[in-house]
């Protein structure tokens, strides 16, 4: 249950929505509606995709029973089995991987390589450095008690015929690509990348590579978000930096709406802001202004121009990152049709006490000591939304609930970055 609170600011036509985190996650995943769109692609173009139908196999694998070691492949008659004492045997056959071996009588060995069918007539093998050969090479002696079975990959062992072995909605990884290979597939259906338009705007912004003039500052907002789409594995429409006016707005949402799946900006969400953001996606489409109880963050444009999605970041660096990261980037894996679109998170030991109640929750960015178990949060110095270092020198954000002090020791939730920034 939802309950969005509105609270009239005095300053703006849009009301602002009073949220909690998980409401906003909610709101937003719930309404992000799965991509439909596929094509095939060949396993060397499948990384990072996202796959749009199960996989299952039509063969086993290995497809027959095979050598697990470098070694000699035995027919042990009974009185064979777990003998005492050294048991010699004829070699009568040479097996290399990709050859198919005779019979093999009993009592006969066969030297065999590692991925090679097993001959019939064999129930045993043992790896070479277990065997002596003897009289002159033409037999082997073993010193050990041997058992049936002994380093045979059985058919099947890893995939039956008829198995799914990949489900629809999964991230495709190489061991993942590996996998469908090993089955024979060779293409694989998977959803089309997603489309997202960005742009900027703000007066006081210049490119870096510029010099800076008083009160201006570089766009660092615009190469984040490039670079975290970009994870994401989307195909990016960048207008970059457009002008501070209602219809240059206008215009660049206008010519990003039918080519895109989602657009996105950052900055001039706040409270009070002079921009053109705002009436430029309401007069388009429509805008909501949530205001989250966490830090850093809080505003949180969310809406549509036509029929495309429309999330716009709050301006200040750290703010933009946490945000794109905790609402943004579940809402693009959803729409990307990824069935785990959800962070997740691990649980770490703050190093430090926590004295005073705060009304928001707070993702502090902190470096974790791994040398204890469970691993030991250390925060960054400078939390301020605009201490960009303090992305750069953190693991992750460890999450602090609203209303809450605590001692060092306490157990808290961890998004790791290294998961985020994937
Ligand atoms: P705003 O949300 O537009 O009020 O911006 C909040 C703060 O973020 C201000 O200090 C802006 O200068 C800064 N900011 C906005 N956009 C960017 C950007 N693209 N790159 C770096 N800082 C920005
Ligand atoms: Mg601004």
């Amino acid at each position: 249950m939802i309950n969005n609170q509105a609270v009239d600011c005095g300053c703006d036509e849009i009301p602002q929505v009073l949220l909690s985190t998980d409401e906003a996650l909610e709101i937003l995943t719930n309404s992000a509606s799965s991509n439909s769109k596929t094509h095939l692609v060949a396993l060397d173009d499948a990384l990072d995709q996202i796959l749009a139908a199960d996989i299952s196999s039509n063969i086993n694998v290995p497809g027959f029973d095979n050598s697990a070691m470098d070694g000699y492949a035995i027919n042990l008659k009974d009185e064979q089995v777990n003998a005492l004492g050294g048991v010699k045997f004829e070699i009568s056959d040479r097996i290399p991987a990709g050859s198919i071996g005779r019979l093999l009588e009993p009592g006969y060995a066969a030297r065999i390589f590692t991925g090679a069918p097993v001959p019939d007539g064999a129930n045993t093998i043992i790896m070479q450095e277990e065997c002596e050969l003897i009289e002159n090479d033409l037999k082997i002696e073993i010193y050990r008690p041997i058992s049936l079975n002994e380093n045979i990959r059985p058919k099947g062992n890893d995939i039956k015929s008829g198995e799914v072995i990949l489900k629809v909605g999964t991230k495709l990884r190489a061991q993942d690509i590996a996998l469908a290979a090993s089955v024979g597939a060779g293409e694989i259906k998977v959803f089309q990348k997603i489309k997202v338009g960005v742009f900027f705007t703000g007066d006081e912004l210049i490119e870096p590579g510029n010099a800076l003039k008083d009160g201006q500052i570089y766009n660092s907002n615009r190469y984040a978000l490039v670079a975290m789409l970009k994870n994401l594995n989307c195909e990016i429409i960048n207008l970059n930096n457009v002008e501070d006016t209602l219809d240059a707005t206008v215009n660049a949402l206008e010519s990003l709406k039918e080519k895109c799946d989602l657009i996105m900006t950052t900055g001039g969400v706040s409270v009070g802001e002079e921009d053109h953001v705002k009436p430029a996606v309401q007069q388009l489409g429509e805008l909501n202004l949530w205001r989250i109880k966490m830090k850093p963050g809080k505003p949180l444009a969310f809406g549509r121009v036509g029929d495309t999605a429309f999330i716009g970041l709050p301006g200040n660096p750290v703010s933009a990152m946490v945000t794109f990261l905790l609402f943004a980037r579940p809402f693009i894996k959803k729409i990307q049709g990824a069935s785990h679109y959800l962070n997740t998170t691990i649980k770490v030991e703050a190093n430090f006490d926590w004295h005073r109640s705060k009304p928001r929750r707070e993702f502090v960015r902190a470096r974790l000591d791994h040398t204890t178990t469970p691993a030991r949060a250390n925060q960054y110095p400078k939390q301020g939304s605009e201490v960009l270092s303090s992305m750069v020198w953190a693991d992750g954000l460890i999450e602090i609930p609203e209303k809450t002090t605590f001692k060092q020791g306490e157990i808290l939730n961890f998004y790791p970055l290294s998961e985020m920034m994937l």
